[in-house]
């Protein structure tokens, strides 16, 4: 295909020049039959890689029943699914939506009718953090910490402040009696693959209970076993009062959640908020086997087994180029690797070598990989990047010389 002639037809926000075709076990194919080892898992929602039958039969049997209903009804999977989800999560009730960004929409709508049935002049006002990342709409785009993101946009909601991550200091000079929510990702994703420190997310859960405000704990990306934990908050001993949920949920069906304690969730009456599709019976289909796969296969537990020994190659590989590779951080399989050279030039080469990454800011890798992957997939990779670090390592000497 003429990636030229095909671009014509869309909206230019993503620059691409690939087209992929099918996918097998941890592996993607692109239009000319070439076979790439997938790191990035389609933004760490591919945690099934792609060939678990039993996932597609259970859409292939949902199809066959029936697709949607819309949510004046019940549906059956939907049923499931949000038993699966409270289960998991600790918490009591679940809505569905159709994407990540649809769940923070949700979680701060939530967090607004909480506020206002306490007192009808609340303000609403949110922290967010810098560098957080919660969706492109233009309510998870106002608590988005990214200024370039959210500055030719405004105006967006308003009352949302901004505290630095991992300073809890920085969240109490912001706290006052119009604070309603404070949102953040457990670890943060797209900011470049930083994780709330122990003493920061339990500072916050303290502050949020003195004050009653509401916590809301963005999984959509580090959320369904990626960190280790079903939910990455697990590995703190805390909860949130408002979870998001999206990306591995339906493991490429778009499907996403947010869901709360009942003493905070049942502020939402009916006429408060609804989605023609979110939740439908093949959305959900989907999340239900994912939940039985993960059960069955035990999957949190093989990210546990596996995870070190990516942590491990990716610090052999710092060792080795310890000019170009600065660090290696993160939980489970969500890891990133932080660059003293911009991060595109590395995630280029090692799609030349038949390697997909994901960079996350400007010069961080990402690794997010299927949650099945095996060791000789790591080592695979620790090769191709190995042979690319090498060579950029000679170009940076030569330059130097
Ligand atoms: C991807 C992501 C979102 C947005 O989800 P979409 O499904 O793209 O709308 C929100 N928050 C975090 C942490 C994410 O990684």
């Amino acid at each position: 295909m003429d990636i030229e002639e095909i671009s014509k037809h869309f909206i230019h926000v993503y620059n691409r020049n690939l087209v992929f075709t099918k996918g097998e076990d941890v592996y993607i194919y692109d239009s000319q039959g070439n076979k790439y080892l997938d790191m990035g898992a389609g933004i760490a929602v591919c945690a099934l890689g792609y060939s678990n039958e039993e996932y597609k039969q259970a859409l292939k049997e949902q199809i066959d029943k029936i697709i949607h209903t819309s949510n004046l009804y019940f549906n059956e999977p939907s049923v499931k699914a949000a038993g699966y989800i409270t289960e998991a999560s600790g918490l009591d009730k679940v809505f569905f939506t159709n994407s990540g960004t649809e769940a923070i929409e949700g979680a701060i709508k939530l967090a607004r009718k909480y506020a206002y049935l306490k007192n009808k002049d609340s303000k609403g006002s949110i922290i967010a953090m810098e560098h957080s990342f919660h969706g492109r709409s233009m309510g998870a785009l106002s608590v988005t910490g990214t200024k370039h993101y959210r500055e030719p946009f405004e105006p967006l909601i308003g009352g949302v402040s901004f505290a630095e991550y991992n300073n809890l200091e920085s969240i109490k000079s912001l706290i006052n009696q119009d604070t309603c929510a404070i949102i953040m990702e457990t670890l943060q994703g797209e900011g470049g693959i930083y994780p709330a420190s122990e003493e920061f997310i339990t500072g916050i859960r303290k502050l949020c209970d003195e004050n009653d405000i509401l916590l809301i704990l963005d999984e959509i990306q580090c959320g369904m076993g990626r960190t280790g934990k079903m939910f990455a908050y697990q590995h703190y001993g805390i909860k949130p009062d408002i979870l998001t949920m999206a990306k591995a949920l339906g493991c490429g069906v778009p499907v996403g959640a947010f869901a709360a304690e009942s003493r905070v969730a049942d502020a939402m009456c009916p006429g408060d908020h609804g989605t023609t599709y979110g939740g439908n019976p093949l959305a959900t289909a989907a999340v239900c086997k994912v939940f039985e796969i993960f059960h069955e296969k035990g999957i949190v537990q093989h990210v546990n087994e596996i995870a070190p020994y990516l942590k491990e190659k990716l610090k052999a590989l710092k060792d080795k180029y310890n000019t170009i590779i600065k660090d290696i951080r993160g939980t489970g399989l969500m890891l990133g690797m932080e660059l003293s050279i911009p991060a595109g030039n590395i995630v280029k080469e090692a799609l030349e070598n038949k390697l997909i990454l994901i960079s996350a800011g400007s010069n961080i890798i990402r690794f997010v990989p299927p949650l099945i992957i095996e060791k000789e997939h790591i080592d695979t990779m620790y090769n191709i990047l190995d042979g690319i670090f090498n060579n950029t390592c000679n170009i940076c000497k030569e330059l130097n010389n």
